[in-house]
């Protein structure tokens, strides 16, 4: 590919022993300069990559220049190519078998010393890194990143297009449009009090797209949720947001089966197979305690309740007794951990939230060894070991409880027992559909049912007559991709009849007169004719992450926030002058303490 810009003829990483003797002019930043005295090698550095230049006492003033140049410094290079000598050739670089004897060296821009060194070895403090982030960027490994993703996005493009979508964009400055999460609000000027949410996702908008007869919206989107903290979250993060209509789940399924499958194909060169396996929520649950399963090292949940009916063990009678569950994993080879080990997993449970965990180990001669055995009978014993399918030298971990917490406990256990002992074999993709999941949740907290997907989702045929019968028992038409324990997409097919929306708003305690005054035009616009439809929305940084390997979020992302939300290179979010503030009709009264915390 021909370098952009007329200061250039070749980019730096392109440069090859077919083009010795050539004549070439090059731009770019000094990566490293060492200095012979009578002779100065440069590593010259552009977006295409790294090239040797090397200036002789024959290149005059050149040399004089090159004496003075310093790491980042922005250069224009002319020069010959010329093959290296076999000694010389660098097998680690692309262009390491030529070199760039230059004849003119002219400084473009200087720099100052840069705040961390750029390649990619060499770690650095992440704020640093961040606060300087226009320098970061030309590290390898964050351009390599930004390159892929931006590949990610033009192959999503054209089999959104091949598929009939169109690109539409939906408002940033809009009205809530819940998904969970907190919104972020933007005071308007214009009508004093009053105040914009940004969209936590284009949800009512691209359904209201297809009561516009659209049939078939997409949109690389943007979406803010004002979330708390948690590891490895961006309260600004972008989908491949997408929606149409007179679609069922399986025109979805195999459009994103298409999608993936050719994203992998021209990005990773890797043949995936398809269609995705299909698990129901409950089963999910049931086999991994997660919603979200990472099956790439088995580790499947036992329910040994029946095993433990009668038990005098106190927590598993109990928790029986009470209408819970007795569940197992079971560890091959976890005899092999220490006692320390094996209370450290019984720490990472109460970490958890819970009042403990259970472990025994199966004894090379059969018997079984733990703080519990002791209460056991022969036959529980007998029954854990059957049920789990334990060996000699296998350990297995329990948990009694309320079902669901006891699954999400043991899903928890299973995530770090895979971690500790190294279970996860990389390489491997493992993609599946969950569906069926419940439509609504108790919500403890709120003494009321929440939307476990969002509340325009469609319920199961089955439970469309009667919603209120039993909230708890009612599925929803819902969809989420999971890759290796990593939730990439969530959809569903969602709700077309204004009266069921307005039916689910009410299970929701959203009262008519609320509904109205926050999703009165979606109602509105529902009651003109609305096709049924359905959509999803597959995370762009996330797939970008686990494409191209990188550990954060922030790795993949131009200009990320930190854990705390905030950007250290411009020191957003920050504090506002007076006199916007009073345009606003805005004051700020925070305690004392918050008034002085550094805005960042
Ligand atoms: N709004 C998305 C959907 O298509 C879901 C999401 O944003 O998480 O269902």
């Amino acid at each position: 590919m021909r370098p952009f810009g007329s200061l250039r003829s070749h980019g730096a990483g392109v440069l090859r022993p077919e083009h010795a003797d050539q004549t070439v002019s090059l731009a770019g930043w000094v990566a490293r300069r060492r200095d012979h005295g009578g002779v100065v090698f440069l590593d010259l550095r552009d977006r295409s990559g790294v090239v040797q230049v090397v200036i002789e006492p024959s290149a005059g003033p050149a040399l004089d220049v090159a004496h003075t140049l310093r790491s980042e410094f922005v250069v224009g290079v002319r020069g010959t190519v010329r093959l290296r000598p076999a000694d010389k050739v660098n097998a680690d670089l692309p262009t390491g078998e030529i070199e760039v004897t230059a004849q003119r060296v002219e400084v473009l821009s200087g720099s100052v010393t840069p705040p961390f060194p750029l390649d990619d070895d060499a770690e650095a403090d992440e704020v640093l890194r961040l606060t300087h982030r226009y320098v970061d960027l030309r590290r390898p490994r964050v351009a390599q990143a930004l390159k892929v993703r931006a590949q990610i996005v033009s192959v999503m493009r054209r089999v959104m297009e091949a598929n009939g979508f169109i690109d539409v964009e939906t408002p940033i400055l809009t009205k809530s449009t819940p998904e969970g999460a907190r919104d972020f609000l933007v005071p308007a000027r214009l009508q004093p009090g009053s105040f914009y949410a940004l969209p936590q996702s284009p949800q009512l908008f691209k359904q209201l797209l297809m009561v516009g007869g659209i049939e078939r919206y997409y949109q690389i989107a943007r979406c803010f949720r004002d979330e708390d903290l948690r590891a490895d979250r961006q309260p600004e993060f972008t989908q491949l947001d997408l929606e149409a209509s007179f679609v069922t789940e399986e025109d979805i399924y195999e459009l994103l089966e298409d999608l993936f499958a050719t994203l992998w194909e021209e990005v990773l060169g890797e043949r995936l197979p398809t269609p995705f396996p299909r698990l129901t929520f409950e089963e999910a649950m049931r086999r991994y305690g997660s919603d979200k399963p990472d099956r790439r090292f088995g580790l499947e949940l036992a329910d040994i309740g029946k095993v433990f009916a009668g038990s005098d063990v106190a927590i598993f009678r109990g928790a029986l007794d009470a209408g819970g569950a007795v569940l197992a994993v079971r560890l091959p080879r976890g005899g092999g951990l220490t006692r320390r080990e094996l209370d450290e997993m019984v720490e990472f449970a109460r970490r958890r939230g819970a009042r403990g965990l259970a472990w025994g180990v199966f004894e090379k001669g059969g018997e079984l060894r733990s703080p519990l055995a002791k209460r056991m009978a022969p036959e529980e014993i007998d029954g854990l070991r059957t049920e789990t399918g334990a060996e000699p030298g296998d350990a297995v971990f329990l948990a009694a409880g309320p079902l669901r917490q006891a699954q999400e406990l043991l899903g928890a256990v299973r995530l770090e027992l895979a971690r500790r002992c190294d279970l996860v074999s990389e390489g491997q993709w493992d993609f599946l559909w969950i569906v069926e999941p419940p439509m609504f949740e108790w919500s403890e907290e709120e003494g009321r049912w929440t939307a476990m997907h969002h509340p325009f989702t469609m319920p199961s045929e089955q439970f469309v007559d009667d919603l209120a019968a039993d909230p708890g028992r009612v599925t929803a038409r819902a969809f989420d991709i999971v890759l290796n324990g990593t939730e990439l997409a969530t959809g569903s097919i969602r709700i077309h009849d204004p009266a069921l929306q307005t039916q689910v708003f009410d299970l929701l305690g959203i009262r008519e007169q609320e509904a109205k005054e926050r999703f009165g035009f979606l109602l509105r616009g529902l009651s003109y004719g609305a096709p049924p439809h359905g959509g999803i929305a597959p995370g762009l940084d996330r797939i970008v992450m686990l494409m191209t390997g990188s550990r954060s979020l922030r790795d993949v992302i131009a200009f990320p926030k930190t854990q705390t939300g905030g950007d250290p290179m411009t020191a957003a979010p920050s504090q506002v002058e007076a006199g916007q503030l009073h345009e606003l009709g805005l004051t700020i009264n925070l305690p004392e303490r918050d008034n002085q915390r550094s805005p960042r």
